[in-house]
């Protein structure tokens, strides 16, 4: 097998003209960026083909350390459907560079479900990563330029102050530092750091605003930290709105690009799924939606974080509504929850497999916790044997849940064909069901409870003084906000080394955040990293570039 980047270099790369030909858009109607890539203006977006068109939702079980392939799946999935005749269309995240640098991996799909030009999408693609990152930097600035010269006005104090600037690399180094050194006409030292940007709260609000009057309020709901007096002080207060989305005025557009087999993809957005709703811009997902028949979209991790997120979070403020569900499953990881060694994965061992079939269980729960019933897509992998793949195909069937076997991987959308019909038909069939898991008129407390409990499968829920503190104020400030729990995506709980299904444990929530501009709060529930760093051989020491501009090492 080839790889990813061999296979996506070799693909014959179609004029981006063509792909917006197949969605009926004009050259007068897009904006080209080279010529494989465009941006959308947000007046393609039409509110009523939104209400009639099929939005379908990629999810997954709990994966190993190597994800579980929910993007692969979408691609594979659009392009599926496009072979039998579907207009669809398939809209995912940004990648952030990071982890392009850092581990080994990208998020532009794998094998012969990718998007292209993958380099690119995985390297500073349109810009918008730089102009989320300049947005949030123009507020720090800004509030220190308070600090500076008019705090007597403002009376910000700066220990107060939780907002970080944002960088798009991983720098561990940059983490916690002190500005501000040198004197009186360098600004008022204080302690501060760094975020990598798909981290910052300006790449949340981009993602679930619904335009750019929308966009301002959003940004102008940051909160920026207190007065000396306790109040809080937000970045409408200081001005700083109107500049920053000025700043965003590209990025708000969603970009189009194209599958390995030419069907058109939409990619926007990229925030973290821990700390934030990790899915793409709520735009995007519209504009798929008024571009094509069918939409399929993902949301990060497994479905207790992802699915809840894109439920509670992004369909309550976009308006949306999917009509089906997919969760990924694989062999590989139903074999890890039952018990089986990372390293051992590749050998069949039916015993482990049964054992972890408890994992599956828990996320189709889930999702019928929203109205749905779930299509199962397994995600084949080259090591899967025959025996194993019977079984869990045998077991879903006895649940009565529809499964299909998925190798979209390997053989592009025609190994999606199972899949394809079973999607169709839970779209054909169903019937508006839907339904939130919280209401707006619960408490944080109770919202907190709802997901813990019904999601995860916890017991209850643990404070700690300072979450409980943090809680009273928040609901000081009476705004209506979801919740967006920071938990570990490697159990339902928020022990990481708990596989399977976990009973019969207590959720400990130690801290909670608020994205005051996003519209959640963010109860902490385990570590959360904001800033990664490189390992100890970061793959940027194998990427090169030669004469020619071909890169490689890249995936
Ligand atoms: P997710 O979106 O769930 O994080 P991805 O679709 O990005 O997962 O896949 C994670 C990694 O696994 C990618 O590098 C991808 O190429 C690889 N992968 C996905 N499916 C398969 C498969 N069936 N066989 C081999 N590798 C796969
Ligand atoms: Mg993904």
């Amino acid at each position: 097998m080839k790889s990813d980047i061999q296979i996506a270099q070799e693909a014959e790369q179609r004029p981006i003209k063509e792909i917006a030909s197949k969605l009926n858009i004009d050259e007068l109607q897009y904006e080209p960026y080279g010529r494989n890539k465009a941006k959308l203006p947000l007046n393609l977006i039409d509110e009523e083909k939104v209400k009639k068109s099929n939005l379908v939702l990629v999810t997954a079980i709990t994966p190993t350390p190597a994800g579980e392939g929910k993007t692969t799946t979408s691609i594979g999935l659009s392009m599926g459907l496009n072979r039998v005749g579907k207009n669809a269309i398939v809209v995912i995240r940004e990648p952030s560079l990071g982890p392009v640098f850092g581990i080994k991996g990208g998020a532009a799909g794998g094998g012969y479900s990718q998007v292209i030009p993958m380099e690119e999408i995985n390297l500073h693609f349109t810009g918008d990563m730089a102009a989320v990152e300049k947005a949030h930097n123009l507020l720090v600035a800004l509030v220190d330029n308070i600090l500076q010269f008019k705090n007597d006005q403002f009376e910000i104090d700066p220990r107060t102050i939780t907002l970080k600037r944002v960088m798009d690399m991983n720098d561990r180094a940059l983490r916690n530092i002190v500005i501000g050194l040198g004197g009186t006409t360098q600004g008022v030292p204080r302690e501060t750091g760094f975020n990598i940007t798909a981290a910052s709260e300006v790449m949340a609000i981009l993602c679930l605003a619904t335009d750019l009057e929308d966009l301002k309020k959003r940004l102008g709901n940051m909160l920026i930290g207190y007065t000396f007096d306790g109040d809080p002080v937000f970045a409408r207060d200081i001005n700083a709105h109107g500049a920053m989305a000025t700043l965003l005025k590209e990025a708000i557009k969603p970009n189009l690009v194209q599958t390995l087999e030419g069907t058109p993809a939409i990619i926007h957005g990229g925030p973290f799924a821990n700390i934030a709703q990790g899915t793409n811009t709520v735009l995007a997902t519209k504009m798929g939606m008024s571009l094509a028949d069918y939409t399929i979209t993902e949301a990060g991790f497994a479905s207790e974080l992802g699915a809840e997120k894109f439920f509670d979070i992004k369909c309550k403020s976009g308006g949306l509504e999917p009509v089906a569900v997919v969760i990924v499953a694989t062999i590989r990881a139903l074999k890890y929850h039952g018990g089986a060694k990372l390293a051992d994965l590749a050998n069949e061992d039916i015993e482990a497999l049964q054992k972890g079939f408890a994992n599956l269980d828990k996320h189709i729960e889930n999702i019928q916790h929203f109205g749905y019933q779930p299509v199962i897509g397994i995600n084949q992998f080259a090591t899967d044997s025959e025996k194993e793949i019977a079984l869990l195909e045998e077991y879903c069937e006895k649940k009565g849940v529809k499964v299909a076997l998925n190798s979209s991987w390997e053989k592009g959308g025609e190994g999606a064909e199972d899949l394809v019909q079973k999607v169709i038909e839970a779209a054909e069939s169903y019937k508006n069901t839907f339904k939130f898991l919280y209401n707006n008129e619960f408490s944080f407390k109770e919202k907190i409870e709802a997901i813990a409990t019904k999601m995860y499968g916890a017991k209850g829920v643990e404070y700690s003084l300072k979450a409980r503190k943090n809680l009273e104020q928040y609901e000081k400030l009476g705004v209506d906000l979801n919740v967006c729990i920071a938990k570990t995506q490697k159990s339902l709980s928020d022990d990481a080394k708990l596989k399977g299904r976990p009973t019969d444990f207590i959720i400990t929530i130690r801290d909670v955040e608020i994205a005051s501009g996003a519209g959640f709060i963010i109860p902490i529930a385990g570590s959360i990293m904001r800033m990664p760093g490189l390992p100890k051989v970061p793959s940027a020491e194998k990427i090169d570039i030669d004469v020619e501009g071909n890169i490689s090492g890249l995936f």
